[in-house]
């Protein structure tokens, strides 16, 4: 295997890095970089940017609006991506749907969605789990009953991530309660204006408003909005799960926030000398940096070996990895705050107050950061869940 960068990949990073100096708004990357929340526009906008240079959908094919980038390069990408701290696209639709709608939907559903997911018409969110089905899904209970043209559906899903701002979501729903209960799962589509559909909001530990509960009642869905077999689903929701651990590892900003750790350790004292230089303190930073080059190390062997495009058990390794090491480092940056790092402070990260109450607006959002995090997990399929892939997929136990 081959890690060295060639010539042609080293000028793809400069291409890209231009790109940023170029394109990305500097209001949207000063929000980024302050951690400040973004708002729908934000995201849509830098979307219908990224979307006009034809970058918006790299790993989708070419004839669809995929940019035909090799591995290596979709890892500079994301990499140089990071760095420039550009807001997070629309991921549900672009990066979630997509690749379902490629493998398993009809010719007219693909002309009909992609086009729109392409261009931000349609903000999606995903319906997979309920307050009794997480990481047991397959015990999902939100029903769709079939009545001539249309499904009616009734039940409830929750955490749905943005559900605030979607105009659809892709649900999971069940369509038979014969036989074993991943065999009577639809994928479905839905139009969230639909009567009947509520979204109500969840307020996390950092008080942010990222996540719903969605509640259907006797909401009717054409048949049309079906994706492949009804009672395949789970075939299609399995698939589509492989694609969301895959971007989980987050390297790039990982990378980005261990520069940021060691610029704020330098600067922040203990007894006179640099945290930086604090023999526990460097330890730590020392020990989360080799484990991110180690997780580097590992992705870029699977760019080399191209098994990226594949979805293999390796995502559930590279998910466990770097959710850990993102965790750490925002434990360490908040750490090297001190006692500023605890100020809690909505307005500034709102946008509503333009400097942080505490004085200090880099250590402002740090608390919120690190409680924001704790999220990633759980999600993509718990840490949890992902080492019994590893033991019975990878290590056959
Ligand atoms: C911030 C956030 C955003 C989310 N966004 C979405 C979204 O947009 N759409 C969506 O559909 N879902 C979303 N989720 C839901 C997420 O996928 C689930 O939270 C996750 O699958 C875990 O399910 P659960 O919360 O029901 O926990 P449970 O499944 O009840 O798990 C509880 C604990 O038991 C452990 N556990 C469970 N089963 C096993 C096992 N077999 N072996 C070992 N340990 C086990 C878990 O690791 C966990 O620690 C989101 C969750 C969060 C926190």
């Amino acid at each position: 295997m081959d890690l060295e960068y060639k010539e042609e990949d080293l000028r793809f990073r400069a291409e890209v890095q231009a790109f940023f100096r170029e394109n990305l708004p500097k209001e949207l990357s000063d929000k980024v970089r302050a951690r400040r929340h973004l708002k729908r526009e934000d995201a849509v906008r830098w979307h219908k940017i990224l979307a006009k240079k034809g970058w918006i959908a790299p790993g989708w094919p070419r004839q669809y609006g995929g940019t035909g980038w090799s591995a290596m390069q979709r890892h500079i990408w994301a990499e140089e991506y990071a760095l420039a701290y550009a807001p997070p696209t629309l991921s549900f639709g672009l990066n979630l749907l997509a690749p379902v709608l490629l493998g398993f939907a009809s010719e007219e559903q693909k002309q009909h969605y992609l086009p729109r997911i392409y261009d931000a018409e349609d903000w999606w969110c995903q319906g997979y789990s309920e307050p009794g089905a997480g990481s047991d899904l397959a015990s999902l209970k939100t029903r769709a009953v079939r009545q001539g043209d249309h499904y009616i559906v009734d039940g409830q899903k929750t955490w749905t991530t943005l559900g605030q701002h979607a105009d659809m979501i892709f649900c999971l729903v069940r369509t038979s309660a014969e036989g074993p209960r991943q065999q009577g799962i639809s994928f479905l589509l839905i139009d969230m204006k639909t009567p009947g559909i509520t979204v109500r909001p969840i307020i996390t530990l950092d008080e942010a408003h990222e996540v719903n509960e969605v509640f259907f009642d006797n909401v009717k869905v054409p048949v049309a909005n079906l994706i492949g077999e009804e009672n395949k689903g789970w075939t299609y929701a399995k698939y589509l799960l492989g694609h969301e651990r895959t971007g989980i590892a987050a390297i790039g900003n990982s990378k980005r926030e261990l520069k940021v750790l060691k610029r704020r350790a330098a600067k922040a004292r203990v007894d006179g000398k640099p945290l930086l230089q604090e023999p526990q303190f460097a330890a730590r930073v020392a020990d989360v940096e080799i484990e991110l080059m180690a997780l580097e190390m590992t992705a870029l062997g699977l760019v080399a070996d191209g098994a990226s495009s594949k979805i293999g058990p390796e995502a559930s390794l590279l998910k466990i990895e770097g959710t850990q090491i993102s965790q750490e480092i925002s434990q360490l940056q908040l750490e090297s705050a001190g006692p500023t790092g605890l100020a809690f402070d909505p307005a500034y990260l709102d946008g509503r107050a333009e400097h942080a109450v505490n004085g200090d607006d880099d250590a402002a959002p740090l608390a919120a950061h690190y409680f924001n995090l704790r999220k990633i997990t759980i999600f993509g399929g718990s840490n949890e869940v992902q080492r019994n892939v590893i033991s019975k997929m990878i290590l056959g136990l």
